[in-house]
């Protein structure tokens, strides 16, 4: 299939180009809002062609599918042309600014009968599925709580419109809670009801939060405690999840390459759990595209995207305003 890139990103230069290449996947086009910055990455990344206008991207009938990655006020209006143009999207988390507007483009992709994903590559990883997989075959009994470490330190080169421009959806809560909103979902397989948060600017944000602190309830009674940041240079990321018949410790996984270790513990001692460590991308990749081919399904859909963008702003309007917040997933949930 042919794709078109959406955003001269660096997602798309770092990740999402190779693993695209090594499915076989063809990058035809770059579109950016400025013409050099489409021609330089371009060239870089050898591209044929370079657009500026998404409209003149879309009319290509030979493009099958569109990977969107510019910031995120963006995504919204973005899918919904590649969408009524009849392309397969896969678009970048949070989906959009408001759950109306991923709402909308879930159903926009479904009236078209195009394929839609959200890119949570999170859950494409192996140490992640081997959680999920530990947690539903009962290894640890019924589940007390979930413990996200996700405060790291944000590189220099991605110091731009995530540290000052809420208009572009900056900030740590769009930019890594909605990851972590999709990792306690996928884990425990149930969607957060309500939520309580404290978020502060540590000394990235400008104008926005840059570390956040939150405790979600899920249905089932088990309690979730996140913490993301921007400037936690130290600190190490995981996740741990606690049960009545024992506890798993997996540490250093909240990233984007293959690592870490996952640990069971139980009455029965101590176990390193192996798990697969393909490439995360890879795997999204992999999973777009037997959905496409109608023989498998996407690792997240566009209702994940949805729950997990929900789950996001119900922290964030909890930490603005002090009040416990009830999860709004909108009429598509
Ligand atoms: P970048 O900041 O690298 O690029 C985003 C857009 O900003 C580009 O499309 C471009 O717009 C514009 N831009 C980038 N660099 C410049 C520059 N030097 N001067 C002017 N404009 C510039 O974004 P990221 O790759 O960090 O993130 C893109 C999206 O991907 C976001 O939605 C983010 O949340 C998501 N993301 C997801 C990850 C995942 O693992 N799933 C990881 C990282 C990001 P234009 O092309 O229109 O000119």
């Amino acid at each position: 299939m042919r794709w078109a890139l959406v955003g001269a990103s660096t997602i798309a230069a770092e990740h999402m180009i190779g693993a695209l290449r090594g499915a076989g996947q063809v990058v035809q086009v770059v579109q950016s809002t400025t013409a050099s910055r489409a021609e330089d990455f371009a060239r870089a990344h050898g591209i044929a062609q370079a657009e500026t206008r998404l409209d003149a991207v879309l009319a290509d009938a030979g493009i099958g599918a569109v990977y969107i990655s510019s910031t995120n006020e963006k995504h919204h209006a973005q899918a919904l042309a590649a969408i009524a143009a009849g392309k397969h999207v896969l678009c970048e988390k949070p989906l959009a600014m408001t759950v109306a507007e991923a709402a909308g483009m879930v159903a926009a992709a479904k009236g078209k009968g195009v394929v839609f994903a959200t890119n949570h590559h999170l859950r494409c990883s192996g140490s992640h599925r081997t959680v999920r997989a530990l947690v539903a075959e009962g290894r640890i009994g019924r589940v007390l709580s979930l413990r996200l470490f996700h405060a790291v330190h944000l590189p220099g080169h991605l110091q731009g419109w995530r540290i000052d421009s809420p208009d572009a959806g900056g900030g740590v809560i769009p930019d890594i809670t909605v990851h972590d909103a999709d990792v306690a979902r996928f884990i425990l397989s149930e969607d957060p009801v309500s939520v309580v948060a404290e978020m502060t600017a540590s000394g990235m944000g400008r104008g926005v939060e840059d570390s956040v602190m939150s405790v979600w309830t899920m249905p089932s009674g088990a309690m979730v405690m996140a913490h993301e940041s921007f400037t936690h240079a130290f600190a190490g990321s995981g996740l741990e999840v606690h049960g009545t018949e024992g506890s798993i410790f997996a540490t250093g996984v909240m990233t984007q390459q293959p690592v870490g270790e996952v640990v069971l513990v139980t009455a029965k001692g101590r176990e390193v759990i192996p798990y697969p460590t393909h490439n995360l991308y890879a795997q999204a990749v992999a999973d777009f595209l037997a959905a496409v081919a109608g023989t498998g399904r996407v690792a997240a859909d566009g209702r994940d995207g949805i729950a997990s963008l929900a789950v996001a702003l119900a922290v964030r309007q909890a930490a603005a305003t002090g009040l416990r917040q009830v999860v709004d997933y909108g009429v598509a949930a």
